[in-house]
């Protein structure tokens, strides 16, 4: 690091990287190797003393790893980073790093699912408790709060139906009970909000998304002091082996290389995307934390400093088929899971229920999300338009 306070490019270009050390070449190196060799065995034994800050065994530390961690600590303005095998493991390993049995847990209602499948299916078992509740008003985690509670969960905002919390308030209420915070920052990324900032403890994402952001490595990161990413480090990451391999680490350093572009062009897509689809009397509503009709528009507006390409919307359809025939009928909106890369992508709610269970009647069945890649926006309005006139064919 040159300066106190880097630049994004300075972080995304240079930080962590020592080109004199191979060969001057642009691109760091994939040290692809398993084990690192020493000299002496009094270096070998300060190494496994201290194995958080040497090479060993890439299930710890790897040269390649290190750039990546480096440069995501310093987007979050954390003190430390970890970069993991996916954004679940960043889920797991934040909150099973600090909760043991007897314990009691605060979290914002229907955050990710693997998260909920971890609060609901495998914390009960060893005896910690979680409370679900509305995250739009910080009175309501005050509330839920036990002389048990150890952890307030976040996710702001969400990724279906974009709920904000309002981080600042919730970390000050946190810690005048001395509860950790943990935020899921998947929706923003490092670029448009930074919850570290605000005063939460630790600040995690899939990296899947956008940090990588080429829809070809699963990966997770978690930010926060350097004592807290040390203790994950040497528990749950190396008991569990929940590392990224180096390959995956050196892609994601080359994804990392265009996040503000991409992010930015994604981000005006959207917006682009959203006005497009209001002037559609079959759109229902609209839910995109940056639509002044959004219902918590001002605090997004002071929280973060951009949205990135994921919204969602309810059709008005009176049978199932309709919302078939819409994301049916779109040709390069592709119909899949996750987001952040390169291809704008489509996905209902129903997909995620049993037939007979769907009801037209309920809105929240009718609801799409969408992630508007960075495609050229004449490319994506086509494809709308053709998906809403398939929605009417009989
Ligand atoms: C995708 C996602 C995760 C999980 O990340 P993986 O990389 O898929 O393991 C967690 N939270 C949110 C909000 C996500 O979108």
């Amino acid at each position: 690091m040159k300066t106190e306070n880097p630049s994004i490019s300075e972080i995304i270009n240079e930080l962590a990287e020592d080109r004199s050390k191979y060969f001057n070449s642009i691109a760091p190196p994939v040290i692809q190797a398993s084990n690192f060799s020493f000299d002496t065995v009094d270096q070998f034994r300060d190494a496994i003393l201290h194995e958080e800050s040497a090479y060993i065994y890439s299930r710890g530390n790897n040269p390649t790893v290190d750039i990546l961690r480096k440069k995501l600590a310093a987007l979050d303005h954390a003190e430390d980073a970890l970069v993991l095998n996916s954004g679940a493991s960043a889920i797991y390993a934040s909150v099973v790093a600090n909760v043991k049995s007897g314990d009691h847990i605060v979290s914002v209602k229907k955050p990710y699912g693997w998260a909920q499948h971890l609060f609901e299916k495998i914390l009960p078992r060893f005896g910690v408790e979680t409370t679900y509740v509305d995250g739009t008003d910080v009175k309501n985690f005050e509330q839920a709060l036990r002389p048990t509670t150890k952890i307030i969960y976040l996710e702001s905002p969400n990724s279906w139906t974009f709920e904000l919390q309002d981080l600042k308030a919730v970390a000050e209420l946190a810690k005048a009970n001395q509860v950790l915070t943990i935020c899921d920052n998947s929706y923003c990324s490092s670029l448009y909000q930074r919850p570290i900032d605000y005063g939460i403890d630790i600040s995690f994402q899939s990296a899947t998304k956008y940090l990588n952001g080429h829809s070809d490595v699963v990966a997770g990161v978690i930010s926060g002091t350097k004592e807290m990413i040390n203790k994950i480090f040497s528990n749950e990451l190396m008991t569990a082996g929940l590392g990224i391999s180096p390959f995956h680490a050196w892609l994601m350093i080359r994804g990392l290389r265009t996040l503000p572009i991409r992010l930015k062009k994604s981000s005006k897509n959207a917006r682009m995307i959203v006005s497009f689809l209001k002037t559609f009397l079959e759109v229902e509503s609209i839910s995109y934390p940056f639509d002044p009709l959004f219902p918590q528009y001002d605090l997004a507006k002071e929280q973060m400093e951009d949205t990135g390409g994921l919204f969602s919307f309810v059709l008005k359809a009176e049978k199932v088929e309709v919302i078939e025939k819409f994301c049916q009928g779109l040709q390069h909106f592709l119909m899949a899971v996750s987001w952040g890369g390169y291809e704008s992508l489509v996905m209902p709610a129903i997909v995620g229920m049993e037939k007979g269970t769907i009801n037209m009647d309920n809105p929240e069945h009718r609801r799409i999300r969408m992630y508007v890649g960075i495609e050229e926006p004449e490319y994506l309005i086509e494809d709308l338009k053709r998906g809403l006139e398939a929605m009417k064919k009989r």
